[in-house]
């Protein structure tokens, strides 16, 4: 299967208003190249610098997500280029992005991530360390950013209930924090969960973004 009939594949089953973030990590710019000859303009990286080389290699009209851990050191060579970073998982992260954003002038969009899978080794805020950070008005306060909604990933299990009530956890968060927080504003609408192998159940339970790679690109190879 082409990469262009992929797509239209996953675009035919996935509900209208729900934004796909072609997850391009490790393929090379020719698959994206094909992606976006196929009308996909929004694509996911998980590491700066493969984000930046691509950025430098595909139109300026594509929209780049990070959505893998940032590190600090990483922070000011990618806001310049990037559209949203989905994968911020602490208070000092927002602040360091926050700064760089004012030092360019620019507002960068930004998702809180949560961890509600079972595996340690996924980054992110838990739902009560969020909303703690929330209540001190920490985060609000931070210049620069536009906090546009909640990541998560759901455990990586076959156990289809067990993801469901993750990503309903993650639905029922964000329900909450836009009420309590941002109730004024359509600025935080942005739920993004949903991979290739769970996406459905994402859709299901409220997500409006999925990140989808191998369902598109093929497997990838390390
Ligand atoms: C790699 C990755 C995806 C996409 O995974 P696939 O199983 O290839 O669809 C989604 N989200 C994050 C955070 C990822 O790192």
């Amino acid at each position: 299967m082409s990469i262009a009939k992929n797509l239209a594949a996953l675009r035919a089953q996935v509900p209208e208003g729900v934004q796909i973030v072609a997850v391009s990590k490790f393929h090379p710019v020719e698959a994206l190249r094909e992606a976006y000859d196929a009308g996909q303009r929004v694509f996911g990286e998980n590491r700066v610098q493969e984000l930046l080389v691509k950025a430098g290699q595909l139109p300026d009209d594509v929209q780049w997500h990070m959505i893998g851990h940032l590190q600090t050191n990483k922070v000011r060579a990618l806001v310049p280029r990037v559209t949203m970073i989905e994968s911020v998982d602490s208070l000092r992260l927002l602040q360091l992005i926050g700064r760089e954003a004012c030092s360019v002038r620019k507002e960068v969009d930004v998702l809180l991530q949560l961890h509600v899978a079972q595996e340690e080794t996924k980054t992110g805020f838990s739902v009560e360390e969020l909303l703690a950070t929330l209540v001190t008005g920490e985060i609000e306060a931070v210049k620069g950013v536009r906090i546009r909604g909640l990541m998560a990933m759901a455990s990586n299990t076959d156990d289809a209930a067990q993801v469901e009530r993750e990503f309903q956890t993650v639905a029922d968060t964000f329900t909450t924090i836009r009420e309590e927080f941002y109730p004024d504003t359509e600025v935080f609408n942005v739920l993004s969960m949903g991979m290739s192998h769970d996406w459905p159940l994402a859709v299901r339970h409220g997500a409006t973004h999925i990140r989808v790679g191998s369902s598109i690109f093929g497997n990838r190879e390390y």
